[in-house]
C-alpha cells in the first residue's frame, strides 16, 4: 500500500500483448518518470499510447518487465488505493444520465459546491455550466441535454481534478478542445499539479511543449525521449 503516491513511475523492459487479439501493442518500453514531471506521449494512432496509460493504471499487467511506482512493484500495491489517487480522464468520456454535478462528483462521497465549482473552473467548463439554465443541475443524456464533445471531455477532467490527484493520466482527452481553452486547462494544471506527475497523452506540438519529458511511440516501441529542445 502506497499512503501518499509520489508519483515516481518507471517502466523496465516492459513488453504487452493483448490476449484477446495477440496484438504486441508495446516492446521493450523503459523510461522513468520523476515526481512532480510533466509528461506527454505522443505517437501515431495505434502506436501505443493508451496501453502504456493502461498498464500505469493497471487494467492490465505487463507479460514480462517491470513497472514500479514509487520504488514498489505496481502489481504488488492495493489497487483501489492506488487508483484513488490518480485523476484519470479516459480517451472514451463516460458521462451519465444524471446531473453536471453528479457527473463532476462521481464517486466521491462529500462534495462542497465550492469544490464542484472550482474543479469546473479549473477544467475549464464552469461558463459553459452557469449559462445553463438549471446550471449545476442540468440533466444529462437520454432525460437531459446534449454537451459538444469538447464540454464532455472538460466534465470528464472536471471530474478528476475534484479529487485533488496525487498523479494526473489524460487519454487524449484534449482533442475536442480549441487551443486556446486547451492552453487555459494546461495553465490550471500546471498551478494545482505543481510538484505532482502529470501525465498527457496528446497530438498537438501546443500541449507539449512545457513538458518536462516527452515520450515518442511508435509501433509499441519508445523510439525518442526528451524535452521539446532536446528532440
Ligand atoms: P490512438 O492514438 O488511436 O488512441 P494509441 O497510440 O493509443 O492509438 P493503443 O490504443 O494503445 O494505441 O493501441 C495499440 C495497439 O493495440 C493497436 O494495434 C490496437 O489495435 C491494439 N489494441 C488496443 N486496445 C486493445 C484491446 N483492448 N484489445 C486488443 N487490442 C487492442
Amino acid at each position: 500500500e502506497i499512503p501518499q503516491l509520489n508519483g515516481n513511475i518507471k517502466f523496465e523492459h516492459v513488453n504487452f500483448v493483448y490476449p484477446d487479439t495477440g496484438i504486441q501493442a508495446l516492446k521493450d518500453v523503459s523510461f522513468e518518470i520523476e515526481q512532480g514531471q510533466f509528461v506527454a506521449i505522443i505517437g501515431r494512432t495505434g502506436s501505443g499510447k493508451s496501453t502504456l496509460a493502461n498498464l500505469i493504471m493497471r487494467m492490465y499487467d505487463a507479460n514480462n518487465g517491470e513497472i514500479t511506482v514509487d520504488g514498489a512493484k505496481l502489481d504488488g500495491l492495493n489497487l483501489n488505493n492506488y487508483r484513488s489517487q490518480i485523476g484519470f480522464v479516459p480517451q472514451e468520456v463516460f458521462l451519465f444520465s444524471d446531473t453536471i454535478k453528479n457527473n463532476i462528483a462521481f464517486g466521491l462521497d462529500q462534495v462542497t459546491d465550492h469544490e464542484i465549482n472550482t474543479a469546473a473552473k479549473n477544467a475549464a467548463v464552469y461558463h459553459n455550466i452557469i449559462d445553463f439554465e438549471l446550471k449545476f443541475e442540468t440533466m444529462l443524456g437520454e432525460r437531459g441535454i446534449t454537451l459538444s464533445g469538447g464540454q464532455k471531455q472538460r466534465v470528464s477532467i472536471a471530474r478528476a481534478l475534484i479529487k485533488e490527484p496525487r498523479m494526473l493520466i489524460f487519454d487524449d482527452c484534449l482533442s475536442a478542445v480549441d487551443t486556446r481553452t486547451e492552453e487555459e486547462i494546461l495553465n490550471n494544471l500546471s498551478r494545482v499539479m505543481k510538484g505532482k506527475t502529470s501525465i498527457l497523452i496528446a497530438h498537438r506540438i501546443s500541449t507539449i511543449k512545457n513538458a518536462d519529458k516527452i515520450i515518442v511511440l511508435d509501433h509499441g516501441r519508445i523510439i525518442e525521449q526528451g524535452n521539446h529542445t532536446q528532440l
